[in-house]
């Protein structure tokens, strides 16, 4: 089994602020530090060092960020296909960390945008049936649905998380197989939220359903029904940028190892994975390590 992650990346730079300036204000921060993130690459970095058999599809300029961005993948276990233009910009994201480890992210996406629905889907030619493309909402409109509907027709299994919330994301669920949501975009797609947010997806065609809960744990469904309900693992939060996609990450690694749906067990080796996440500064340089990984997989 193989995950095709077709998504973004971007540089992150991390300033810590005193608190999250307002409108019309201008204030102190400190530079963090400055890593490897965007949500594709994120979910697929994190997927690789599980063991999982891990492709990245995403698109960069041909400029200084683009430089960073193929040295730190070059340290990862992943098949990196990198479409490359001088016409463009590589993506970034500013984030804004205040000290009780709350975030806010400006993300640029004309990379991830650009990305053609050809190129896209030229690394699935050698996708067999039940392996894994998973989405997040960087992509233009376009080549999300067409992802979506090649993988639908040629027997893949779909798992996405609508974010950056866009609101036509809410027609793509009959597409999708598994869907990773937060609280606001339970709330923001469905109009609802807790079981009866994962009651509309199940009537929408989404066969299983995680709702994440920041510090409040996880929900997992399949269907309408609630399979397991799973608490946050008690740790010192610094910095939560990419708790959600590790959590997604492993969730889904930990199913596909096993060669099974998601279960209980892989809700909680997301749960503990995140843990390590929401407890370092930074992006990549914050996920678990492929030991920390094995030794969380080889748990209960
Ligand atoms: P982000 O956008 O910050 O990456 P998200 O909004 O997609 O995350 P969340 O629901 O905030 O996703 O978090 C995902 C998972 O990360 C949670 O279900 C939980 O297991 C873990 N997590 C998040 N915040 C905390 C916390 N404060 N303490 C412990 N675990 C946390």
């Amino acid at each position: 089994m193989r995950a095709y992650v077709i998504g973004n990346v971007a540089v992150d730079e991390t300033i810590s602020v005193m608190s999250m300036p307002e409108a019309g204000a201008s204030i102190l921060g400190r530079e963090e530090t400055r890593d490897l993130g965007g949500k594709g690459a994120n979910q697929a970095v994190v997927m690789s060092r599980t063991g999982l058999l891990t492709t990245l599809v995403t698109a960069v300029g041909e400029d200084f960020r683009a430089q960073t961005i193929r040295d730190q993948l070059a340290g990862e276990a992943l098949d990196a296909r990198l479409l490359g233009s001088p016409h463009r910009s590589s993506d970034f994201s500013i984030i804004f960390t205040t000290p009780d480890g709350e975030n806010a992210i400006v993300t640029t996406t004309e990379s991830a945008e650009a990305l053609t629905l050809s190129e896209a889907l030229a690394p699935l030619k050698d996708a067999a049936g039940g392996d894994l493309v998973v989405l997040q909402g960087n992509l233009s409109e376009d080549v999300t649905r067409g992802i979506l509907a090649e993988a639908r027709r040629r027997g893949l299994t779909t798992a996405f998380n609508p974010s950056p919330l866009r609101p036509y994301f809410a027609e793509l669920w009959p597409l999708i197989d598994i869907a990773f949501l937060n609280r606001g975009e339970a709330e923001s797609l469905t109009g609802s939220s807790g079981e009866a947010a994962i009651q509309r997806l199940a009537e929408a065609g989404v066969t299983q359903t995680v709702l994440t809960l920041g510090g409040d744990g996880a929900i997992l469904a399949g269907g309408s029904q609630v399979l397991a309900t799973v608490p946050a693992r008690a740790t010192e939060v610094v910095d939560t940028t990419g708790a959600g996609d590790t959590f997604m990450a492993v969730a889904l690694a930990s199913a596909a190892l096993r060669s099974t749906r998601l279960d209980a067990k892989a809700i909680h080796h997301a749960t503990a994975a995140a843990a390590i996440t929401v407890s370092r500064r930074g992006t990549r340089s914050a996920f678990p390590t492929q030991a920390e990984l094995a030794g969380i997989l080889a748990g209960e």
